[in-house]
């Protein structure tokens, strides 16, 4: 058993001897890429369980999450309401392969919320969302073609893993394996944030295009928000051209519990998950300013992430030409202070409503010491 080098943190002999024995039964050990450190280094937490925002893993070290599940968990950890919610639910039995009344509850609450939504089909991942929005266009067009943006992620479907963000940015791997040329070929990808480019496309490809995909706001090559008049310009575009557009949003908390989730999501919530977003942005532009690290702090809604570059990103391009090595002494400075940030320069930050002013100063402190490492970091 090792703990890798580069990890600062020996205090992970659970984790490490629970990462060899998931190697030896899942692929990479982990059943999601991004989870295996592999970008960062180091040894993988495994998480034992978590409350409102602390996380804490099985070597017992507790961590202010600043990754709430990739977004579920806007009201943070085992919050009471959806603890009670789901225990209720469990007692009367889990799946009965017939319909129930709480599944309609939740798609009038999601209709209710969000504005352009008419109907919900309910389906267990983003994967099985963005694959059936897909084949549903092409049905629905009799075309064949679709536009997806360059370091978008929609999920592990065939034709949607050119180009994507995520896992994909993080390792750095070519469109993937096993994706046949056959299935790539319908798939045109572009630049985000780049209408003439999809105007192109549209162009050259005269009554082809079946949908154009996009994320609401990017959140798989950092924290992108799409430029004003980009979401409006593709609606525009599709109509013109009579193809469909697909809204991929599937980190917004709408999962597992989702019912709970939302109704204890009020206004309120959402406020403050914004200032919490805006606090941890000031955090890191201080202590990143105060070290004269290059640096942007880029929000879309409430992500947040950091790009160690001057520029502000508006696409994959300039993503992955900002000074992304920086980011894994920036981690696990971090990570050994008690914070636990997403482990890629390519993930977004997710805040939850549970952060406090106690999580916040367990955040102030570690980050100047994160600023430090980032900037001591080593070009390779
Ligand atoms: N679409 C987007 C925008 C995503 O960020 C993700 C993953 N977070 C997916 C689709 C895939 O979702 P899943 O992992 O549930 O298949």
């Amino acid at each position: 058993m090792t703990v890798s080098s580069g990890d600062p943190d020996v205090h992970a002999t659970n984790s490490a001897r629970l990462f060899e024995r998931a190697g030896n039964v899942i692929p990479g050990g982990v059943n999601s890429p991004v989870r295996a450190f592999g970008s960062v280094g180091g040894t993988p937490r495994f998480i034992r369980e978590a409350s409102g925002y602390t996380l804490t893993d099985v070597d017992g070290n507790n961590y202010v999450d600043l990754v709430s599940s990739w977004g579920p968990m806007i009201l943070g950890h085992a919050h009471p309401a959806v603890v009670e919610a789901v225990r209720e639910a469990a007692l009367g039995g889990l799946s009965f392969g017939a319909p129930t009344e709480g599944e309609v509850a939740l798609a009038e609450e999601i209709v209710a919320r969000v504005a352009p939504v008419e109907k919900v089909r309910l389906v267990n991942s983003g994967t099985e969302a963005t694959m059936s929005a897909v084949r549903l266009a092409r049905g629905f067009t009799g075309r064949t073609k679709i536009v997806k943006f360059s370091g978008c992620y929609h999920g592990h479907v065939d034709a949607l893993l050119a180009d994507a963000g995520s896992g994909l940015a993080t390792f750095g791997l070519p469109t993937s394996p096993g994706v046949t040329g056959a299935q790539a070929e319908d798939t045109i990808v572009v630049r985000y944030n780049d209408l003439d480019a999809v105007a192109a496309a549209f162009a050259a490809n005269p009554g082809a295009i079946a949908c154009v995909i996009t994320e609401a706001a990017a959140g798989n090559m950092g924290a992108v928000a799409p430029l004003p008049g980009f979401n409006e310009g593709l609606r525009r575009l599709t109509r013109e051209h009579g193809a469909l557009l697909i809204m991929d949003e599937v980190m917004t908390g709408f999962v597992a519990a989702g019912l709970a989730s939302l109704r204890a999501a009020d206004a309120e919530v959402y406020a403050k998950l914004g200032r919490n977003a805006t606090a941890l942005g000031d955090l890191m532009t201080q202590a990143l300013t105060a070290e004269g690290v290059e640096h942007r702090v880029q929000y879309a809604g409430t992500l947040v992430s950091v790009f160690f570059t001057e520029n502000t990103v508006t696409n994959y391009d300039e993503a992955k030409a900002a000074q992304t090595w920086r980011f894994p002494a920036f981690f696990h400075a971090l990570l050994s202070r008690g914070v636990y940030p997403p482990p890629s320069a390519f993930e977004a930050w997710f805040v939850s409503a549970a952060l406090d002013d106690r999580a916040f100063s367990i955040i102030a402190d570690a980050m100047p010491h994160a600023a430090k490492a980032a900037a001591a970091a080593v070009k390779p």
